[in-house]
């Protein structure tokens, strides 16, 4: 869906301004990034397979915030007048670091160092992430890079305030995505809901299964749909600013 608004916002909205063409770019990033996580998610359960395709995940994930981070820092000072250069490589230094030291750990650690099972038995039930390569010791260095990469937007706040024809919705909607964004985190890596429920009782969460179609939502599954519709709301935010900054 990332893929076709990228392509058909040239054609529904007219510009050419460098807000324009980032906002563009952050487009294609995201759809790059959903993209990345299917090929990821699909080859999960193979050890070999996705010491490869998990970096290559992340990897989507630190460029695409890393392009967004600069087509929000481009829209909301129309084209970088006056910022720094130091501001705009803020979040793509920041993020390239991060995929090094993650590159270099998977460099270091073995598979079966990094490979777990977390539910016994089947995995279909509970989805197939459940077989897959863990951060292990550095597990909270993820999750807290990755918080501070998603606030970058904060940081330009007194930006949206001033040049920002409407900044409670612009900041209201950044604000909405990061709170959906984090919350689904929370459940895919602390609440562990509803794939607990499930582990512990075949009744589970009856909501959350769906057997005439043969699969099930698990936390892994309700985040992603957390971090679609936070994407949704970044995007739309980003275009809101593009158009009338
Ligand atoms: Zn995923």
């Amino acid at each position: 869906m990332f893929g076709l608004y990228a392509s058909l916002r040239h054609i529904f909205l007219s510009g050419t301004s460098v807000a324009f063409e980032w906002a563009t770019g952050a487009a294609v990033s995201t759809a790059v990034t959903f993209l990345s996580s299917v090929v990821y998610h699909v080859t999960s359960p193979n050890p070999r397979l996705a010491m490869i395709t998990r970096q290559l995940d992340f990897a989507a994930i630190y460029i695409s915030i890393s392009i967004g981070s600069v087509a929000d820092l481009a829209a909301v000072t129309r084209g970088f007048v006056n910022v720094p250069i130091v501001s705009i490589i803020d979040v793509p230094v920041a993020s390239l670091i991060l995929l090094l030291f993650f590159a270099f750990r998977r460099y270091e650690l073995t598979c079966d160092d990094t490979f777990v099972e977390e539910y016994s038995g089947c995995t279909f039930g509970v989805g197939l992430l459940r077989r897959w390569h863990t951060d292990g010791a550095h597990t909270s260095v993820r999750f807290v890079t990755s918080f501070c990469l998603s606030s970058f937007y904060f940081t330009v706040t007194p930006a949206v305030l001033k040049n920002s024809s409407n900044a409670v919705l612009v900041l209201g909607l950044n604000a909405g995505a990061f709170i959906l964004i984090g919350f689904g985190m929370i459940l895919d890596n602390i609440l562990l809901w509803p794939d607990d429920v499930w582990h512990k009782s075949s009744k589970g969460v009856s909501c959350t299964s769906f057997p005439r179609l043969g699969c099930a939502l698990t936390s892994h599954g309700l985040w992603h749909i957390l971090a679609f519709v936070g994407a949704v709301m970044i995007a739309l935010g980003r275009e809101y600013t593009v158009l009338y900054v």
